[in-house]
C-alpha cells in the first residue's frame, strides 16, 4: 500500500509523513529532498539553471540516495543539511520545473513506490508518481501558519523574507501541481501532528480492512 501525501511547503507533510511511516512500519520517501539534492549539485557546479536538458543529464548521472536515518547523499556528498538552506529553498522550483529533470525523478520514485508499503510525500505523488496509491492526502494550512512553521526551521531568515520566499515558491509550484481529485484534503492550520497522523492512519487501516 502506498500513502501519497502532497501539499505546499509548511503544510506539515514531512513531520506527518515521517510519524505516519513509523506508526505503520512503512518506508518513508521524501521526494522534495531528491529535487533539493539535484539543485544543490547544480549550484555547486555553477550550472545554468535554465538549461533543462543539462540538468536532466545531471540528475540521470547522479542518483540521490536517501537512507533510513534520513541522510541525503548525491555525488558522494552528504547534503542533508545543505539542502535545507534558504538559497536552495528559492532555487528548487527553478530546477524542478524542467520536464527533463522531472522525468528522471519520477521514474526513480516509481521504482521505489513499486517496492510497496511506503509513505511518499511531495507535490505530484497522488496525481503522477503513484496515481493508484491506496490513500491520497492533500495537506494544506493558512499561509501565515505555514510561514510560521517554516520560520521555526529557518531561524536565520527574517520573517518577511521567509513569507515572501514561501509565496513565490507556492506560486511557481502551484502553476504545475494540483491536488488529486480523489485526495482527502486536510487543513492542518488548527491541528497538531498527532491529530493529522491519527486521521490518516484511520484511513489507511480502513482501506486495509
Ligand atoms: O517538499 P519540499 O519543500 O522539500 O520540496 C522542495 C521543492 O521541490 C518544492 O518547492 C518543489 O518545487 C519541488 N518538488 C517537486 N515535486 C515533488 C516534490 C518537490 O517539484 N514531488
Amino acid at each position: 500500500m502506498i500513502v501519497a501525501i502532497d501539499g505546499p511547503a509548511g503544510a506539515g507533510k514531512s513531520t506527518v509523513a515521517r510519524h505516519l511511516a513509523e506508526r505503520l512500519g512503512f518506508r518513508y520517501l521524501d521526494t522534495g529532498a531528491m529535487y533539493r539534492a539535484v539543485t544543490w549539485l547544480a549550484v555547486e557546479r555553477s550550472l545554468e539553471l535554465e538549461d533543462g536538458p543539462l540538468l536532466g543529464r545531471l540528475a540521470e548521472e547522479h542518483p540521490v540516495d536517501l537512507d533510513e536515518e534520513g541522510r541525503v547523499t548525491i555525488a558522494e556528498t552528504d547534503v542533508t543539511e545543505a539542502i535545507r538552506r534558504a538559497e536552495i529553498d528559492r532555487l528548487v522550483p527553478v530546477v524542478a520545473r524542467h520536464p527533463e529533470v522531472r522525468q528522471v525523478m519520477r521514474r526513480r520514485q516509481r521504482v521505489l513506490a513499486d517496492l510497496g508499503n511506503a509513505v511518499i510525500e511531495g507535490r505530484d505523488i497522488g496525481t503522477v508518481v503513484a496515481p493508484d496509491a491506496g490513500v491520497k492526502i492533500y495537506l494544506n494550512a493558512d499561509p501565515d501558519v505555514r510561514a510560521q512553521r517554516r520560520q521555526a526551521e529557518r531561524p536565520d531568515i527574517g520573517g518577511d523574507a521567509l513569507a515572501t520566499d514561501l509565496r513565490l515558491r507556492d506560486e511557481s509550484d502551484a502553476a504545475r501541481m494540483r491536488p488529486a481529485d480523489d485526495a482527502e484534503r486536510i487543513d492542518t492550520t488548527a491541528l497538531d501532528v498527532e491529530d493529522v497522523v491519527r486521521r490518516i492512519e484511520f484511513l489507511v487501516r480502513a482501506r486495509v480492512g
